[in-house]
């Protein structure tokens, strides 16, 4: 065996591999190559997906015809004049896309400089030049694939559907534009307008292009520490999502997908948000560039920082900081509300009941009994209570109030009951679910309730492509959905175990839930899947004020439901505190 220098045509589909992964990441490089030549306007055409065509028009700085011949060559770049990749700003500097691309598809490159006469057009087709000419068009670049990797049959395969490499592709749209919002931008995807974005300020582009509801339920960030920035946008704990497909991250006004940056979003929610639940963002952080090195992949979505725990400290220290004063907020509003039942005065500050754990056991978990096979206490002399005796027969109690609207207190025989009434409520509701599918084995579906006035929910055209495609598998559930336009779905039943549902806020989950299952499960466990993100929707959310019958109830249901003493994600939905457990805090015993 000898080596041998490999052809330059084989170079580049070996950086084919790791710049084009697929259509959404051709469609990236485009787009940063027209903002690199200072566009002001950028139109990208799909088709398929990407599969088909992308196609990219700004109206940029054009390039003159032997320019354009040297742009597809590899390692050819205008962008580093002076050898400082340090001191690099332009999105490119490698000079390897466009041969990248060009050695995978067919490639047209039509462009005009600003002064210039005429327009030039050259087109490659799988690394062969295919020939060259005069072309019109007004100044600015158009650039358009076709056929990517249809003659890589071994990258043709790992390609997904139009509609999965579509939502890609708009994702790759969405995270240029956030970056840039003083360019416009337009999406037009098998011949319809997906997106038309005028220039913008930052938060008027990220709104434009963020869940609707996120100015309501977000909380703006602007914050220092030492030379790093930190800018942009948060979701409120409370409004989060099952998938963790609406963060976009900004280094220095680049996208990244950087490990260290999601890992510090997701810390600076710890214990606000359960393990599956995520939030929504858009955070922008400016570091001087001595402090940051981009040129680390290819695709140039990791970064690496030269002060990682600054970073971190940055982002988890200023969203915390937001995120404790809305959380003051919120429970101050609530202390407005006149509530319906006696409330436990909540001891200082928002500090609703806070518990020390006893020094020789380990947390207050430990004593959450297991419900099935705790006997009913007896004998127990119990203190006179102002209000109503508690009843021996009720394990789980009598309600005596709420505490932060989220807790129900309940005096039960044996001790002190408190009970996380979303959790719990959410947990019952999957059981009646449950309960009536097994009732209705074989019969259309469970029993559902027709909503007075149909209502419709805008969602991204992917997310009403997956909930219809679900549509019967839901109406098994007794959630009746139709597709109404594009970004328009139509509720008409929800399931009658559901109770008052926020239905925009279940349809969004849903979509996230199916997008995460995929096709992989069998019907069966897919229904149990959706039925727990659908019992998750039920009426009795943390933050509602509950009247004592309703808090009796839920209590008396929890005791005849199985399973009722951990919610659908596995946290307790109750705890005890036994009577020896109080004496013992109080160093009594
Ligand atoms: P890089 O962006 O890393 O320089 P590319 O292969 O993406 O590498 O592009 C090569 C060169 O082609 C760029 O450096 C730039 O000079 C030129 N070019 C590419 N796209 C455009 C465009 N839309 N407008 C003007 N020039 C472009
Ligand atoms: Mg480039």
């Amino acid at each position: 065996m000898s080596i041998r220098r490999l052809p330059s045509e084989l170079v580049n589909r070996i950086a084919a591999g790791e710049v084009v992964e697929r259509p959404a990441s051709a469609l990236k490089e485009l787009i940063e190559n027209s903002l690199d030549a200072e566009a002001t306007m950028v139109a990208v055409r799909l088709g398929a997906g990407g599969l088909d065509l992308i196609e990219v028009t700004d109206d940029g700085s054009g390039m003159s015809p032997a320019d354009m011949r040297l742009a597809i060559e590899r390692h050819a770049t205008s962008k580093l004049p002076d050898d400082r990749i340090e001191d690099v700003a332009s999105f490119g500097f490698r000079g390897e896309a466009l041969p990248s691309i060009a050695s995978v598809a067919r490639l047209t490159i039509e462009s005009r400089i600003r002064d210039g006469n005429d327009g030039w057009r050259l087109a490659i087709d799988h690394g062969a030049a295919e020939g060259e000419g005069p072309a019109s068009l007004p100044p600015g670049t158009r650039v358009r694939v076709e056929g990517l990797f249809d003659k890589v049959p071994a990258r043709r395969k790992f390609l997904r559907s139009p509609r999965a490499e579509y939502a890609a592709s708009l994702d790759s749209v969405r995270r240029l534009a956030m970056a840039r919002p003083d360019v416009g931008f337009t999406l037009d995807h098998d011949g319809r307008r997906i997106l038309s974005l005028q220039p913008s300020d930052g938060p008027t582009r990220v709104a434009a292009l963020l869940s609707h509801d996120l100015d309501r339920h977000g909380l703006g960030i602007d914050c220092f520490r030492e030379r790093l920035h930190l800018t942009g946008v948060v979701s409120l704990p409370t409004f989060n999502r099952g998938m963790a497909d609406q963060q976009y991250l900004f280094v220095n006004r680049r996208p990244v997908k950087d490990r260290l940056l999601v890992g510090s979003l997701r810390a600076a929610y710890r214990d606000l948000l359960a393990r599956d639940r995520h939030p929504i963002a858009a955070l922008f952080i400016e570091v001087p560039g001595d402090e940051v090195d981009i040129n680390v992949h290819p695709a140039k979505t990791e970064v690496r920082f030269r002060d990682p725990a600054a970073v971190r400290g940055l982002i988890v220290g200023g969203l915390r900081s937001v995120l404790d004063e809305a959380g003051h907020r919120s429970s101050a509003r609530e202390q407005y509300a006149a509530p319906a039942a006696w409330q436990v005065e909540p001891v200082g500050g928002d500090a609703s009941l806070a518990l020390a754990p006893p020094p020789e056991q380990g947390s207050v978990w430990d004593h959450r009994p297991t419900f099935s096979t705790a006997p009913l206490p007896q004998g127990r002399a119990v203190a006179a209570s102002p209000i109503a005796p508690a009843d021996q027969h009720y394990p789980l109690g009598v309600a005596r109030g709420q505490v932060a609207a989220t807790y129900i207190v309940a005096e039960a025989e044996d001790g002190l009951v408190i009970v996380d009434q979303h959790a719990a409520h959410e947990r019952l509701v999957l059981e009646r679910m449950r309960r009536a599918r097994a009732n209705t084995e074989g019969a259309t579906s469970v029993a559902r309730q027709a909503l007075l006035i149909a209502e419709t929910v805008e969602m991204d055209e992917v997310e009403c492509d997956r909930l219809e495609g679900a549509g019967s598998e839901l109406a098994d559930l007794g959630l009746e959905i139709e597709r109404f336009g594009p970004t328009t779905m139509l509720v008409r039943a929800t399931p009658a175990a559901l109770g008052k549902a926020d239905v925009p806020g279940l349809l969004t989950d849903l979509a996230a839930e199916l997008a995460e299952l995929g096709t992989a499960l069998a019907l069966r466990d897919r229904l149990d899947h959706v039925a727990a993100t659908i019992a998750c929707h039920g009426s009795v959310r943390a933050g509602r004020i509950l009247s004592v019958a309703e808090m009796n109830a839920l209590l008396r249901e929890m005791e005849v439901t199985p399973h009722s003493g951990q919610c659908n994600h596995g946290r307790p939905t109750w705890i005890k505190l036994a009577h020896g457990d109080i004496e013992k805090l109080f160093g009594r015993k």
